[in-house]
């Protein structure tokens, strides 16, 4: 079976085609700037193939639309047809409390994720309007929804509840949901593999740190505490968001600069984070060389970011009450060995060695610990669309049997 991914955000939209006899990616590519100026579609097939398709792209029908002309174009496609395809999986990043694993959507799956549009305002709305528009212009394909926050349902209420009146939970949902689920389960298994022990019997703290970034403590397979909370601004610092803070300091900045509620929550998701505090860049990259070029904040940033997910991963250390891996993934999680040795530095008392001879590799499913370290330190790369075709290719096939 042909699975494609579908990733819509509001002015983008990535792509994979799966061919799920062994799991090859057959081709891909990313819409960017839909609904902009200077909008394009870049589109990658076998070893050799890119194609970038500069046109104007007014809104997700007319993106989908350039994807499906890709992928059955005669020169560069994959596909003579799209009824090749047999089903598509979305990426969606919202699914409340009613979904804790991958389904089929039907009408009542739509309605149960407009429900959460609340709740993720800025992400749920592109992925609906992507499966509404793939629906339309792919109706004899079924598909299916994957969920960022499905892994975490697992968490006991002790970790998703705060303390706050519990009628405002059952008033207005507020509780701790958790993201990047499909990351923190891909790299908790491929854990498990890697040290060759049945997923029920690991205990593994998932870093994943990209742009976004949060931390999850998963214990036998699932996620029983995660950084990121009733949205994904809290935990970690990140990019451009703030991470935790004392929330005292919302109402008091509001009061102090003036800022509606709106204009505080823009702050924090797109102004604050290491970008903030560095005043340089989101880019680690751009604030790794402007730290080593001496640049002050930008180390300040750095050094703020790596204290943050190390004490998270004391936190995840207690709460799973020991550990067997630590695993890095994402952007900096793969790219950065900077960033995995300061994190793991001083985690020696509770058994992290990690061997700096081997930290030097890049975005390769590694062991990067020393032998006799007692918890392993795991660079993995995470494949977040190759779970969503897994789960994709499952859930379609049990529904045709
Ligand atoms: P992601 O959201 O997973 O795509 O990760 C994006 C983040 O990873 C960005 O902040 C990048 O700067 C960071 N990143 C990517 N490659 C590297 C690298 N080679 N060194 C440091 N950071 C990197």
């Amino acid at each position: 079976m042909k699975v494609l991914v579908i990733n819509c955000g509001s002015s983008s939209l990535k792509y994979q085609v799966f061919d799920m006899t062994d799991e090859q990616v057959l081709a891909k590519g990313l819409v960017e700037k839909i609904g902009l100026p200077g909008s394009f579609l870049k589109h990658k097939s076998g070893e050799a193939v890119n194609k970038l398709i500069e046109a104007e792209i007014p809104n997700h029908e007319i993106a989908i639309g350039l994807v499906i002309d890709a992928l059955t174009h005669t020169e560069y496609g994959i596909v003579k047809s799209m009824d090749e395809i047999g089903a598509v999986g979305h990426r969606v990043v919202h699914a409340g409390e009613k979904y804790a694993s991958s389904v089929l959507i039907t009408d009542d799956v739509m309605a149960a994720l407009r429900e959460c549009v609340e709740l993720a305002p800025l992400h749920n709305p592109p992925n609906i309007m992507g499966i509404e528009v793939c629906a339309k212009l792919m109706p004899h394909v079924q598909h299916v929804g994957v969920f960022d926050t499905a892994f975490h349902q697992t968490m006991p209420k002790s970790a998703y509840l705060y303390a706050l009146p519990l009628a405002l939970y059952e008033k207005y949902g507020i509780r701790r949901y958790g993201f990047h689920g499909t990351s923190h389960r891909y790299v908790s298994e491929r854990a498990a593999d890697m040290l060759k022990k049945p997923i029920n019997e690991v205990k593994v703290i998932t870093c994943h740190l990209g742009n976004g970034a949060s931390v999850a403590a998963v214990n036998g397979g699932h996620s029983v505490d995660t950084s990121m909370g009733f949205t994904p601004l809290e935990g970690l610092i990140m990019g451009t968001r703030s991470g935790d803070l004392d929330p005292a300091i919302v109402p008091f900045l509001m009061e102090k600069e003036k800022m509606t509620p709106e204009q505080m929550s823009n702050f924090l998701n797109k102004k604050c984070g290491v970008l903030g505090v560095s005043e340089v860049s989101s880019d680690f990259r751009v604030i790794e060389d402007a730290a080593s070029a001496g640049e002050q904040n930008a180390q300040l940033a750095l050094d703020m970011y790596y204290y943050r997910v190390k004490k998270y991963v004391g936190a995840y250390a207690a709460a799973l009450g020991g550990v067997d891996a630590i695993v890095f993934t994402a952007g900096l999680g793969e790219n950065s060995p900077e960033a995995r040795e300061h994190i793991c530095q001083g985690l020696e008392y509770m058994g992290v060695k990690l061997d700096l001879s081997r930290n030097g590799v890049r975005g390769k499913e590694v062991d990067i610990s020393m032998p006799d370290s007692k918890v392993r330190v795991l660079l993995i790369p995470t494949n977040e669309e190759l779970v969503i075709a897994r789960d994709t290719k499952e859930i379609v096939t049990q529904a045709r049997n």
